[in-house]
């Protein structure tokens, strides 16, 4: 969704609770949560006519799910709801909605659904924090496998596993349309915090979606992306961006996950800085695990890090 105007020309944000009519077929619904790390809030798809697909309920809150309510049309049902991975902004209204709506809630599986081995490795030792917004207790109706196809009258989406930035991250393509959640975005890189995150999987998940080929993507959060492959190659080509520099950072001495965000991310606001730490462990398990770097003792959130 691009900033509207107002009279003077200056930008300003879209309102919660709008409805936008994206194309024939798709409408959006802006959620109520604006943050540092979600924009002007959660991007609610509607999508088809009649008997719609709700694609990300978004926020367990009252205020959106009276709004995602009304913008359907007199006599529009819900039939199912799509959750692209299991954080509360995307995934904590998927109840609600489904108690208000009869709809099942469909995904790729709980919030636990999809961990990489490495991932389930650094859960199982403990020591590693992340979790931050998941929406633990999330549990879908219907499971979606990788290239699973879902279809309502006027409409069919294919389900892509697309973790990385969430272990259970599905993407849906339609047609020449591509809804990309929290994976791809325009307006930010994705956080990618262990154990929910993980950087092998990020980097082949967006192989994956270029593959798709799309015309354009609708993400989580932010506007919509007008050229996903180009967008696409730029977050694969940040990353390692990232990686070049905490390798760097590590070359001239030692050091953990916070200390090395501080001395690589120098133009990232104080309030984004406790993410960029979560990025860089995300680097250092994924450098560990590939034998170029090694943590003094066990490896955690506060281990110190070393070339090897
Ligand atoms: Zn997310």
């Amino acid at each position: 969704m691009a900033d509207r105007e107002d009279a003077a020309g200056r930008r300003i944000s879209p309102t919660p609770g709008q409805v936008r009519q994206v194309a024939p077929g798709l409408r959006q619904v802006l959620a109520p949560n604006p943050s540092p790390m979600t924009l002007h809030g959660t991007n609610t798809w509607i999508l088809g006519t009649g008997r719609v697909a709700v694609i990300d309920p978004g926020p367990a809150l009252p205020a959106h799910l009276s709004a995602i309510l009304a913008a359907l049309a007199p006599g529009e049902v819900v039939s199912h709801i799509l959750v692209t991975h299991a954080h509360l902004d995307h995934a904590s209204l998927a109840r609600p909605l489904a108690e208000a709506t009869g709809a099942p809630v469909l995904a790729f599986g709980d919030a636990l659904a999809g961990r990489s081995p490495a991932m389930q490795r650094l859960a199982a030792a403990g020591g590693g924090g992340g979790g931050e917004g998941t929406d633990h207790g999330f549990v879908p109706d219907e499971m979606l496998a990788d290239g699973a196809e879902i279809a309502g009258e006027d409409w069919t989406l294919t389900a892509l596993h697309t973790p990385g930035h969430f272990g259970n991250h599905l993407s849906f393509a339609w047609g020449e349309r591509l809804f990309t959640g929290d994976q791809v975005m325009g307006w930010a890189s994705s956080l990618i915090s262990p154990p929910d995150g993980d950087v092998a999987q990020y980097l082949a998940s967006l192989e994956r979606l270029a593959a798709v080929g799309a015309r354009v993507a609708h993400a989580g959060h932010g506007p919509d992306i007008a050229d996903p492959a180009a967008r696409i190659a730029e977050l694969g080509a940040h990353r390692r961006q990232r990686e070049a520099e905490v390798l760097e950072a590590l070359a001239e001495a030692p050091g953990d996950a916070a200390g090395l965000a501080a001395r690589i991310y120098t133009d990232t606001p104080p309030a984004l800085l406790g993410a960029a730490a979560r990025n860089v462990l995300a680097h250092l398990v994924d450098l560990t695990g590939r034998g170029i770097v090694a943590p003094r003792g066990p490896l955690t959130a506060a281990a110190v890090f070393e070339r090897v």
